[in-house]
């Protein structure tokens, strides 16, 4: 199934109660062939309009700095951990990551970024499999499998976060003059299997036959 066939299948979706709520699924946007994927958390109130990911004031900031690196939205892909708005812009419940997972981790597999940056805790976290919140990890890639395919992670801070800390924007620009670098790196080696623990083979030390004449057999 191509990328768009799977937007198709994931536009009529159900597995969570936001579904109700929505006008439209946002799918994620941009270029299918993407070396470079951004993920962030849920649609707001514009995109849930737009169904387009990041077109409001959080959005321009995201192009802004794209635009900064010398890249536009068209040369990447960008998505959401949640597909669907959820209402009031709350916090994603762990119920509704749990649902939508399968469809990130679908348009990962079909599009095969060779980076992910994780725009935010939701999107690091649930990516990253570990706990570790963004304050500690931006900025720093990591290595991750994410439905088979080895991907390098790279963690920022949320744009919108950003909008209103000039602090955060600052390290958000730093972090973000890195990508060009970390772009032209080699692909990650596939990550090896864990090792499996094959246990000794337990060394039973039988009690010599006696020989048969002994036993009386002839
Ligand atoms: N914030 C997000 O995380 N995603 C969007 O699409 C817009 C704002």
């Amino acid at each position: 199934m191509d990328l768009a066939a799977f937007a198709e299948q994931v536009s009529g979706c159900t597995k969570c109660a936001l579904s109700r709520g929505r006008t439209q699924v946002v799918f994620g946007s941009g270029n299918e062939h993407a070396e470079l994927m951004f993920v962030g958390e849920a649609p707001g109130f514009h995109e849930d309009k737009q169904g387009v990911p990041f077109v409001g004031q959080a959005g321009k900031l995201l192009e802004k700095l794209l635009g900064e690196i010398g890249l536009i939205r068209s040369d990447v892909w960008i998505c959401n951990v949640l597909k669907c708005r959820p209402p009031g812009n709350r916090d994603p419940h762990p119920d509704e990551i749990e649902a939508c997972e399968p469809h990130l981790f679908r348009q990962i597999e079909l599009i095969q970024p060779k980076l992910i940056a994780t725009l935010g805790n939701f999107a690091t976290k649930l990516l990253s499999g570990k706990p570790l919140g963004i304050t500690r990890v931006h900025g720093q890639e990591q290595q991750a499998t994410v439905g088979g395919l080895t991907v390098t992670l790279y963690p920022l801070y949320h744009p919108a976060a950003a909008l209103y800390t000039p602090k955060m924007l600052e390290v958000l620009r730093e972090d973000f003059e890195r990508l060009p670098a970390l772009l032209a790196l080699d692909p990650p080696e596939p990550q090896p299997e864990p090792e499996l623990v094959v246990p000794e083979p337990e060394i039973v030390v039988e009690a010599e036959a006696e020989p048969a004449a002994q036993l009386g057999l002839f």
